[in-house]
């Protein structure tokens, strides 16, 4: 798996960098590869972009991880084990198929729930191939895996919540408090504009056009490893690539808080901060714009949508505790 990570290191992929390595029954290697433009295609010339049309886009033309492996092997791979930085797509696991792979060792598995991951498990419990997660015997050494071990945790939830209450009980337990949107803040006050909401979201959607997607994550990740604490709360993440970076990046756990609309409106009102006082009929249409945004918008559902794990916050405090320390107990398990 280390290889597999100092091989990822040389795709020039600015968003994602996967490493994959084939060993044989005796551990000997037959093949490393990681997701770039087929050989001769110039990484000049070919778009790593994510938006646009089909022929701007990287995926027309871009090679994963894990079909490299296959190409590149120096001897045939039947009977192989493939060592993957995350969980083969659909695509990759037709190939690991059909080149007689036996068995997949992934690290990180983002997408779990996504249409492709759910075919690609299909396909390889059909075809009687074995998965499992990396868990390491060995303490990795390389600087790029050290950073990993940072621990942060995401909170993603909708308006009330519970946010707030899940990221002060973790604050209590040692975590530092880390905020995507602080450059956002500060972006706003140095524009001379005020840090209402709808401010905070119209700077956000302009950096993330402007700089990428993953922008605002990159920055916080950048504060949090040149920091001495070693684990972090996060509660501002609200778009999917955010996520994908602090995951491949760093080593992000997201938990998701959620309550019934009902009860968060409740809870909001009750809790008196200006920008709160709205009718229910209006609460429900700022929702809506959070939790379905497209392209640099915040997109609510599909970051929820991605968590490691769920904690159900329509009971008392002690309630919520309790379900995060199971959780804290799993994270440290790993
Ligand atoms: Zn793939």
């Amino acid at each position: 798996m280390q290889l597999s990570y100092l091989i990822a290191q040389r795709s020039k992929d600015p968003n994602t960098q996967n490493g994959a390595c084939l060993v044989d029954e005796n551990k000997i290697i037959v093949g490393l590869g990681y997701n770039g433009f087929p050989r001769g295609c110039s990484d000049d010339e070919l778009p790593w972009d994510r938006e646009g049309n089909f022929l701007d886009k990287k995926y027309a033309y871009v090679v994963h991880a894990e079909e490299n492996a296959v190409y590149n092997a120096n001897k045939p791979t039947k009977g192989c084990i493939m060592y993957c930085t995350m969980f083969p797509c659909n695509e990759c696991v037709k190939t690991i198929i059909q080149n007689g792979i036996k068995e997949v060792v992934y690290d990180r598995d983002p997408y779990h729930n996504q249409d492709e991951w759910i075919a690609a498990r299909k396909m390889l419990d059909m075809a009687g191939v074995k998965y499992r997660q990396y868990s390491p015997k060995y303490k990795l050494k390389l600087e790029k895996v050290d950073n990993k071990q940072k621990t942060i945790i995401g909170i993603v939830g909708l308006t009330g919540a519970g946010k707030d209450a899940l990221a002060d009980y973790l604050k209590n337990k040692g975590f530092a408090y880390s905020s995507l949107s602080d450059s956002i803040r500060g972006e706003c006050l140095s524009r001379g504009l005020s840090t209402e909401r709808d401010n905070l979201i119209n700077v956000a959607n302009e950096l993330r056009q402007k700089f990428g997607h993953s922008e605002l994550a990159k920055r916080s990740l950048k504060k949090i490893k040149e920091s001495k604490s070693d684990k972090f709360v996060i509660v501002s993440i609200r778009h999917p690539e955010e996520v994908e970076y602090l995951k491949n990046q760093g080593n992000l756990k997201l938990i998701a808080v959620e309550a019934a609309i009902e009860l968060r409106y409740q809870r909001i009102s009750q809790r008196g901060r200006p920008e709160d006082f709205v009718s229910f009929e209006k609460f429900k249409e700022q929702e809506e714009r959070e939790r379905f945004g497209s392209g640099e918008q915040q997109q609510l559902d599909k970051v929820i949508s991605m968590a490691d794990f769920k904690v159900d916050n329509s009971g008392s405090l002690e309630d919520l505790y309790q379900q995060v320390d199971k959780i804290l107990e799993k994270i440290n398990e790993n």
